[in-house]
């Protein structure tokens, strides 16, 4: 059974890229009947938000990515500082007090040379007397996790095999001279104490986890499963954002986009499988598979999502939209369903119906014939057909001579759902004042 995370920052709101994250986590949580963990890594004190925490919540219920546990890192720091001891203690983890200016003077020397910028452990010949003369001078150390001289291979869910040789990233910072744990250090003691087995995220940390496969050695934990996917780039090309906003997730449920329908773009977006409306979450789950996932970065564009909304709409059963259609039953939106790009223009059509338009009339005297020859209620679905046999048998149109003056009378609109279908819901009374140019 897979332990799965999801480890947004709130530091910002969530966007099309942290979902698919999200998405493809919950999925593989799901898929095993295992747990999939919402994580907030807020150790970051100054950017974090509860406002952000809570928007990330709200739009992880909306689009259904339901968790079973929640946690902090803020709530966890006893946790990290257990961890910081205990690799001290073993000497995996040495204090630094190199400034950051001294350390990119030194970063400068070793590319004008030729080599890697790589740090060169110096802090580790301190005597303790160096050390406390450097604190007496007011130096905080910040502390390195000393990495090991093998290479690190895994075996990656997405990208196949991936190896790192040692030699070429920096011991990383794991506490901050201010006594904060990183990213690293509090992400991999959580990963641990949660028990997850599958970590799930964008590539832009694929050069972490060598590192962390080695710190959860070194802390005693079990192996964990990498995935990274790659990143969605915007249809401009450019990197999404999350502190720019670009495909914000509120922005998108505010424009009308369902979630499932989202949910379905995200779950294709860049994979080999065409993309396709999903209706069932469940049907989400069991049609993923790492084999589809491209390695190619994705190109997220907004019209495709709202193409595909439409795409979804069209197709909705009334229960899987039901919640939005308020009072509307399934009937009407049977018969609107195909004209929407939004589900709240059913609302816009149960109003032309039902409250007053201004009807578009450019042939009175063909509208009066028209009115002439309306059957007598009750009305059905037969009616419309009924009727217009008779408006041409009365007046010789035909074809669209026929038909748009009367949708542009009885709607003020050009496009639309089926008249036969409408027509019932207008009644005589409001057809016929319509059909004379009144408002109603
Ligand atoms: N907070 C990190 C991020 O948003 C989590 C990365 C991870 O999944 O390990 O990038």
């Amino acid at each position: 059974m897979a332990i799965t995370r999801f480890a947004p920052s709130p530091t910002g709101r969530l966007h099309v890229g942290n979902v698919r994250t999200a998405l493809i986590n919950w999925v593989v949580a799901r898929q095993s009947g295992g747990t999939f963990i919402l994580r907030l890594d807020d150790t970051d004190a100054e950017r974090s938000t509860d406002a952000f925490a809570q928007g990330i919540r709200e739009d992880m219920a909306w689009l259904g990515l339901a968790w079973d546990k929640e946690a902090r890192q803020s709530e966890r720091f006893d946790r990290y500082d257990e961890a910081r001891w205990k690799l001290v203690e073993q000497g995996r983890l040495y204090p630094c007090y190199e400034t950051p200016q001294e350390l990119e003077t030194q970063r400068s020397l070793q590319r004008a040379r030729g080599m890697p910028p790589v740090y060169d452990r110096s802090a580790r010949s301190l005597t303790p007397a160096e050390r406390t003369a450097l604190e007496n001078d007011g130096r905080r150390p910040h502390w390195r996790f000393l990495l090991g001289n093998d290479p690190v291979g895994f075996e990656d869910l997405i990208r196949g095999p991936v190896a790192f040789e040692p030699g070429h990233v920096s011991d990383p910072v794991l506490v901050r001279e201010d006594g904060v744990p990183t990213y690293t250090l509090a992400s991999v003691v959580d990963d641990m104490d949660m028990g997850v087995t599958h970590v799930i995220r964008g590539e832009d940390h694929v050069s972490n986890t060598a590192v962390q496969i080695e710190l959860i050695a070194a802390l005693g934990g079990a192996p964990i499963t990498f995935g990274h996917h790659p990143l969605l780039t915007a249809a401009e090309g450019e990197g999404l954002s999350k502190r720019t906003g670009g495909g914000a997730v509120a922005d998108l449920r505010e424009e009308g986009i369902e979630p499932m329908a989202l949910v379905s773009y995200l779950a294709r977006l860049g994979t080999s499988l065409p993309i396709e409306p999903f209706y069932d979450l469940e049907d989400v789950v069991e049609a993923f598979d790492f084999a589809t996932i491209s390695r190619n970065p994705p190109r997220y564009d907004p019209a495709d999502v709202s193409t595909l909304n439409q795409k979804w709409l069209h197709g909705a059963p009334y229960e899987v939209i039901a919640d939005a259609l308020g009072s509307l039953d399934s009937a009407f939106w049977d018969l609107v369903r195909g004209n929407v790009k939004h589900a709240r223009e059913a609302h816009d059509w149960w109003r032309i119906c039902n409250e007053f338009i201004t009807p578009v009339l450019d042939d009175a005297a063909f509208a009066e014939a028209a009115a002439d020859v309306l059957p007598p209620e009750p009305w059905d679905e037969t009616t419309w057909k009924a009727w217009t046999q008779a408006v041409k048998e009365e007046t010789g149109r035909k074809g669209k001579e026929l038909f748009m003056p009367l949708r542009l009378a009885l709607t003020g609109l050009d496009h639309g759902p089926e008249l036969a279908g409408l027509l019932p819901y207008m009644g005589m009374e409001r057809v016929k004042a319509r059909l004379a140019g009144q408002e109603a």
